[in-house]
């Protein structure tokens, strides 16, 4: 039952959520529920065998040597910055525009983060824009693969040929994302994966990754998250308990045979809406190359709020990814950035609109979607 007058929205029966993770649960339950069964048997309810399977199984998958499980996203970047030796003193660059785990690790262990400026057309950090942030205490630079669209790695790659700048990648929104073949995540020191339950590989609650070529360092992140104990009740260093609990590991591994799967019906979805959207006056998001992976589907209008309402009149839920952006939160003030000198960040933050798009939902939907955005542009404008 539609109404379809010309002053008000599209009123579509059926509410178009989001994200619904229900859709994914059907497709793994029954092999995950006798999984389960297993973890409960043998007690492996911290680390254990179904952990260790999905360590190699991903490693396999993004094509690295080493992946170490982890409690949460923010668990790896923050171990990501330890492992890197990243301390008081140290300087390290950061878009502005991004989820705020990104640079908790860096306040955590003392070191001071550098916010920059954001790429106007994609949103992933301005290799520019950070360069002219460069001082003599730059030590590293975390890249973040936004909304599942890889940051340019040549320009980072560039920009960290200097001694003593390490990369550091959050890829927590782009698992199987590729740049110039590599997925993201594997180019640079270290990758940080997030496996909260929204996210393209998402876990039954809360789970991370840390990936790295570097065997020592693999080591010594395994050590960290486990007390920093190489040996049992031997801690060589201050460590941190972010392991990996079993059952998670049972739903990432379900989920990971699928994942290719589920990241081709994303970009077939982000493909009908770039078509669907096209000619209108909104900013459509565009892959820089075929191996975004399309966590979030982000356009940008100078009438984003009221775009929101109509929407939401409609039964067509939305969100905003990042309304806020780093220079303006109240606990980055002691960085005193300067506000005004993040133009792109600040649009992003103003004018980004997140659709509906998710494993599971249908073109129709997405033709609703973008139906319910040109009725805006023609007559809610007012
Ligand atoms: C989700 C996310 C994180 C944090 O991951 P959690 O698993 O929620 O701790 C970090 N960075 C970005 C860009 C994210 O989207």
């Amino acid at each position: 039952m539609r109404s379809e007058s010309s002053s008000t929205a599209r009123v579509f029966s059926e509410r178009i959520p989001f994200n619904d993770l229900a859709l994914q649960w059907r497709e793994i339950s029954r092999q995950a529920l006798r999984d389960f069964e297993e973890v409960f048997a043998k007690s492996a309810f911290c680390l254990g065998p179904q952990v260790e399977a999905f360590e190699k199984e991903i490693a396999g998958f993004l094509g690295v040597e080493h992946a170490v499980a982890v409690n949460s996203g923010s668990s790896a970047l923050h171990l990501a910055v330890v492992a890197a030796n990243l301390g008081p003193g140290d300087e390290v660059l950061v878009p502005a525009h991004t989820f705020i785990a990104t640079l908790w690790g860096v306040i955590y262990v003392g070191a001071t983060p550098v916010l920059c400026d954001v790429d106007e057309s994609t949103g992933t950090i301005d290799v520019d824009d950070a360069e002219r942030r460069v001082t003599p205490r730059t030590r590293a630079i975390i890249p973040v693969h936004l909304y599942g669209q890889p940051a340019d790695m040549d320009r980072v790659g560039h920009l960290a040929r200097r001694p003593n700048l390490v990369v550091i990648e959050d890829a927590a929104q782009a698992i199987g994302a590729r740049w110039n073949g590599r997925c993201v995540g594997t180019i640079g020191a270290i990758g940080c994966f997030s496996f909260y339950p929204g996210k393209n590989l998402g876990a039954a609650g809360e789970g991370g990754l840390v990936v790295t070529s570097d065997a020592a360092i693999s080591e010594r992140l395994r050590a960290l998250r486990n007390h920093g104990q190489r040996e049992r009740y031997v801690h060589a260093e201050t460590g941190f308990n972010y392991r990996m609990d079993g059952l998670q590991a049972v739903v990432l591994r379900h989920k990971l045979k699928r994942i290719s799967d589920w990241t081709e019906q994303r970009r077939a979805l982000a493909a009908r809406y770039q078509a669907a959207l096209a000619g209108l006056p909104l900013d459509v998001p565009t892959a820089r190359n075929q191996d975004h992976v399309w966590h979030l589907f982000v356009v940008r209008s100078t009438q984003r709020d009221r775009l929101r309402a109509w929407l939401e009149h409609a039964g067509i839920e939305t969100g905003l990814h990042y309304p806020v952006p780093l220079h303006r939160q109240p606990c980055l003030a002691y960085v005193s950035p300067r506000r005004d000198s993040y133009p792109c960040a600040d649009r992003w933050a103003s004018e980004g609109l997140s659709l509906p798009l998710f494993y599971g939902m249908t073109i129709e939907q997405v033709d609703q979607v973008a139906g319910t955005i040109h009725d805006f542009f023609v007559c809610g404008r007012r």
